[in-house]
């Protein structure tokens, strides 16, 4: 696999691409990969003629006191899988040229970027978009595919593609899980396996939702108030919200329609993991 770090080295591939009319597909990531990711390469593959992955963890979307400097970096596997997974290219941009001195923009999403995640992540998403604009106009892609898992993102990012007028189209990938149901994710790696255990019932509590919604339960306090209580059993996680949404992101009132999603957000100890399971009819 070819790996290019410079935007012109890549523009120079890219236009070789475009002379032969190829089709190309990207697939975003800040590394440390796992079978979520890898899933995202499969799923795009079949679309185009040619694989981008990105590796690249953008300092823009992290606080001030988030895993920045402690992102797990794992550039040797990552590079094995992509090898193995037969990506025809793995860009690695630096920061100090995504960011030199004089960058002064952001793109911001005003409806939704600060509630969910956005309420607890100041920033993040602006950082999140900017860094995705980037990455859209280096690498020009026809197609380009991001996991459901991080619901909100996906949801903010397929925004800004309308908004804007960008001619990408975006895929959307289903979550992979452990068997436990945890939802794969790069800082599972902080987590030892009592742990990961223990943050499985994140994903059981929005299981205990949709269970609930298949009996017809439709009161959003009472489905809300059943997955607290699956959560509240593991002392170690620590909520930040629960939440059913439209897959747009907007609120309901006290009675949910569906389809809906319900969304949650939990620390274990300085560990942040989001989660989401869509509840169709
Ligand atoms: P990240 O490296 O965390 O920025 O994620 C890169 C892409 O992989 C994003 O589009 C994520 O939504 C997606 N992703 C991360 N974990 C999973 C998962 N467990 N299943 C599916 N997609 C995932």
């Amino acid at each position: 696999v070819d790996i290019v770090h410079t935007i012109s080295d890549f523009a120079a591939i890219r236009q070789d691409w475009a002379k032969n009319g190829w089709r190309v597909g990207f697939v975003p990531t800040m590394g440390a990969l796992h079978q979520g990711h890898l899933s995202l390469v499969d799923q795009i593959k079949p679309n185009v003629d040619r694989v981008v992955t990105s590796i690249f963890v953008n300092p823009k979307q992290f606080g001030p006191n988030e895993d920045f400097g402690k992102y797990p970096r794992t550039f040797a596997e990552d590079k094995a899988m992509l090898e193995e997974k037969k990506v025809d290219l793995v860009f690695m941009p630096s920061a100090e040229e995504f960011y030199p001195p004089d960058f002064s923009s952001s793109i911001t999403n005003l409806k939704y970027s600060t509630v969910l995640c956005g309420a607890f992540r100041p920033g993040h998403f602006d950082g999140v978009l900017t860094v995705v604009m980037k990455l859209f106009n280096v690498v020009k892609p026809d197609v380009a595919i991001f996991g459901k898992k991080d619901f909100q993102q996906l949801q903010l990012i397929k925004a800004m593609v309308r908004d804007f007028f960008m001619d990408i189209r975006i895929l959307e990938g289903p979550i992979v899980r452990e068997s436990s149901g945890l939802a794969m994710s790069s800082r599972n790696r902080y987590l030892t396996e009592a742990q990961k255990e223990e943050a499985s019932a994140l994903y059981k509590s929005l299981t205990e939702i949709k269970k609930r919604v298949a009996k017809s339960v439709r009161r959003k306090s009472e489905l809300l108030a059943a997955a607290s209580e699956v959560i509240s059993e593991q002392r170690s996680l620590s909520v930040e919200y629960l939440e059913l949404r439209k897959p747009t992101l907007e609120p309901f009132g006290d009675e949910i329609q569906l389809p809906a999603v319900a969304l949650v957000a939990a620390k274990l100890g300085s560990v942040r993991l989001i989660d989401c399971l869509e509840i169709h009819e």
